[in-house]
């Protein structure tokens, strides 16, 4: 029996600190793809979280475990946007100062809404890493306390709440389908199921461009990969190479890591739009499109999580408007 450093009872504890920040999100039967996929198949619209995405559960719990003399000094952060956006929510919530760091990889879109929600941003480097190095350089000399987007025992309880709503809503549930990139997403949820539903089989989803995850559970440890542009770009970014809790986390309750390639992800979005009604971003359509590319392995009753809706709106029509999904890209 492992020791996980962020326990079921964490995860209660923290449900009790967000509760009325954050939104219970519903859970939808979806008939196209249970008959699809021959078992009942379950969504849980965690896209229409406050700020689009489930980053505001690990953010609020994150900001509510902070002093007051911390609240004072500030919380500063790198993110692809959406771990961004919700920290600059919930420190506004609470009166704080928040500062997020981007690359230009992430889209322009989202770097408005952060704006707009009254942070201060600054955009370096091309990767989540250069990113980083600007926080790092402003922890050490304005003082403001880091709020990392995934690796971190309060965000990971944080974005478990999401597996609490899940075992209470589908208590027989054998599968759940989880976008994973930083793997703070899967590592709570897996924690929070699991510590319910024992038996219950934990499924990553990444694209195969930059699939940092994947690749160091391959290697057992930590590894470093190369950046791309994708569709699911809320996926993009490393673990990294000193990462604390996530690493350990997945390789301890993942139980398998599906990858999908551009064409795959452009259908899950398609799908969601056409047959479900449900305007999704790329990084929040991959168990869709796992179980439309015929890559997943069902036995029963099965809940994707749709992780976030922050896509660019002309991208997205695009998308929908194209003759069919593989025709994209161009
Ligand atoms: C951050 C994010 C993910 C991945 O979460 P991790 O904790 O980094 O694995 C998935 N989908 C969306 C919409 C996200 O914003």
């Amino acid at each position: 029996m492992v020791t996980e450093p962020v326990t079921l009872a964490d995860i209660e504890t923290a449900r009790e600190a967000i509760r009325g920040r954050v939104l219970r999100t519903p859970m939808v039967r979806s008939n196209a793809l249970s008959e699809l996929a021959g078992v009942p198949v379950l969504l849980k619209l965690e896209h229409h979280q406050t700020t689009g995405s489930f980053k505001l559960r690990g953010a609020s719990n994150a900001v509510a475990r902070l002093d007051q003399a911390q609240k004072r000094r500030g919380v500063v952060a790198a993110s692809t946007g959406n771990h961004g956006r919700a920290l600059a929510y919930a420190a506004s919530l609470e009166g704080m100062r928040a500062t997020i760091c981007l690359s230009r990889l992430v889209p322009s879109n989202k770097v408005e809404e952060i704006r707009r929600l009254g942070a201060e941003i600054r955009i370096v480097g091309k990767s989540q890493d250069d990113a980083q190095e600007e926080v790092e350089r402003l922890v050490e000399q304005e003082g403001l306390i880091m709020i990392p987007p995934f690796d971190h025992a309060a965000i990971i309880a944080g974005q478990g709440t999401l597996g609490l709503e899940i075992v209470e809503d589908v208590p027989d549930v054998t599968s759940v389908l989880v976008p994973l990139s930083g793997g703070g997403l899967i590592a709570g949820v897996a924690a929070a199921v699991k510590g319910r539903a024992p038996n219950a089989r934990i499924v990553g989803i990444s694209m195969d461009r930059g699939a940092a995850m994947y690749a160091s559970l391959a290697a057992g440890r930590p590894v470093l990969v190369e950046e791309s542009e994708s569709l699911a770009d809320s996926l993009g970014g490393g673990i990294g190479l000193d990462n604390r809790f996530t690493f350990a986390m997945a390789r301890a309750l993942v139980d398998e890591v599906i990858l999908l390639d551009e064409e795959q992800i452009a259908a899950g979005i398609v799908h969601a739009y056409r047959e479900e009604r449900e305007i999704v971003e790329g990084a929040a359509a991959v168990g869709i499109a796992a179980i439309l590319a015929g890559k997943a392995r069902l036995d029963g009753p099965t809940v994707i999580v749709l992780s976030g809706r922050n896509i660019d709106m002309n991208q997205h029509l695009k998308l929908i408007c194209s003759e069919s999904a593989s025709s994209w890209p161009e």
